[in-house]
C-alpha cells in the first residue's frame, strides 16, 4: 500500500481533546436531546454512542424514544416542547424515520438555532448562501477527514458520488465552499456509462453509494484523495464503495473501511452542539 491512511479514529480523539477544553472554559454544559422513532437498531446503536460521547466530554444527554407508530403530532410536539426549554442546546432527529412520517414536515418544526444537524428549512437555505458550515454530521466528518490533511483545495478537481441529503449533496456544497471543482454523479452517471470517466479525474473522490466494490482500484487517480462513506456488509465483514487495496496501491490518502468516517460522525455531532450552544448564549 502507498497512500496513507486517514484514520477516523485518530482524528476524532483529537477533536475531542479540543472540544474538551473548550467545554472546560464555558460557564454551563449544553445540552444535546436526541429523538429515536421506532427501534431500528443500527439507530439505536448510534443514538447510544452519541450518549456514551456526550456524557464521556461532559455534554448533557436527552434521550426520547418513541414507538414505530407515533403519530406525526407527537413527534411534533416532543420538538415543540426541546425548542421551548431554554435548558436543550441541540436537537437531533434520528434517521431513517418509518415511511408514512413526514421527514420535511418534522424537520421544519426544529428551532434552527438548536438544529445541529442542519435538516430544517432555515439551516439548509443558510448552507446554499455558503460561507458557514452547517450540516449532517456525516458530511462533516468527511470534510473533517479532507482537511487533515492539510492539501489545498482551491481548484482542486472533486467528484462525488452519491446525491443523499445526508452526505453527497452537503459535501458537494462545502467542497464548493472550499473553491474546489466540484461534481457530483449518481445512478444517472453510472446507467449512462460515466461513472468511470467521471472518477479517473478526481483529485478528491467521495464516495457515499451504499454499494460495495462499486468503484474500481484502476479506475482511481494516481495521488488522489479518496474518502470512501460506504459502509456495507459483505459475508461478515463491512467494506466500503472502494476497492481498497487496488485503491489504496494509486492513492495519495485512504479512508479505510470501519475507521475512516464512520468515527468520526459522533463527535461531529458533539462539535455542532457546542457551537449552537454559544450561539444561543450570544443571541
Ligand atoms: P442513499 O441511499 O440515501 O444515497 C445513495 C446515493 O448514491 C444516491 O444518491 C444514489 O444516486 C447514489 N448511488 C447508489 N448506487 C449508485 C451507483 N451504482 N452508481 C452511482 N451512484 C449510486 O445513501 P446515504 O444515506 O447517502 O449513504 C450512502 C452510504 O454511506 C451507505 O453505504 C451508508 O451506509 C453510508 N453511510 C455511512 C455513514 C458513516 O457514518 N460511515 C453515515 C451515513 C451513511
Amino acid at each position: 500500500m502507498t497512500a496513507q491512511l486517514l484514520d477516523g479514529r485518530q482524528l476524532a480523539k483529537a477533536l475531542q481533546a479540543e472540544l474538551r477544553s473548550e467545554l472546560a472554559h464555558l460557564e454551563a454544559s449544553p445540552t444535546l436531546a436526541v429523538l429515536q422513532v421506532g427501534d431500528d437498531a443500527a439507530t439505536t446503536q448510534f443514538g447510544q454512542a452519541q450518549e456514551q460521547l456526550a456524557h464521556s466530554l461532559g455534554l448533557q444527554f436527552v434521550a426520547k424514544q418513541l414507538t414505530a407508530t407515533v403519530t406525526q403530532e407527537t413527534i411534533e410536539a416532543q420538538i415543540a416542547q426541546w425548542n421551548r426549554d431554554a435548558g436543550i442546546h441541540g436537537i437531533v432527529l434520528l434517521t431513517p424515520l418509518p415511511k408514512r412520517l413526514d421527514l420535511p414536515r418534522l424537520a421544519a418544526t426544529i428551532e434552527p438555532i438548536k438544529d445541529v444537524e442542519g435538516i430544517s428549512p432555515y439551516r439548509l437555505g443558510r448552507r446554499s448562501w455558503g460561507g458557514v458550515r452547517i450540516g449532517p454530521c456525516t458530511a462533516l466528518a468527511v470534510m473533517a477527514l479532507i482537511e487533515s490533511t492539510k492539501a489545498p483545495l482551491r481548484g482542486k478537481e472533486a467528484v462525488v458520488i452519491g446525491k443523499s441529503d445526508i452526505v453527497g449533496r452537503p459535501v458537494a456544497m462545502f467542497l464548493l465552499d472550499a473553491g474546489v471543482t466540484t461534481t457530483v454523479c449518481h445512478t444517472g452517471t453510472t446507467e449512462r456509462g460515466r461513472l468511470q470517466e467521471h472518477v479517473e479525474r478526481a483529485e478528491i473522490l467521495v464516495v457515499a453509494a451504499g454499494t460495495p466494490g462499486l468503484v474500481k482500484g484502476s479506475w482511481v487517480r494516481p495521488g488522489a484523495m479518496v474518502v470512501d462513506v460506504g459502509t456495507n456488509v459483505v459475508n461478515g465483514r463491512t467494506v466500503g464503495d472502494v476497492e481498497f487495496e487496488e485503491a489504496a496501491q494509486r492513492a495519495r490518502w485512504i479512508t479505510p473501511v470501519p475507521g475512516g468516517v464512520g468515527p468520526l460522525t459522533v463527535t461531529m455531532v458533539m462539535k455542532s452542539t457546542v457551537e449552537a450552544f454559544t450561539l444561543q448564549q450570544r443571541s
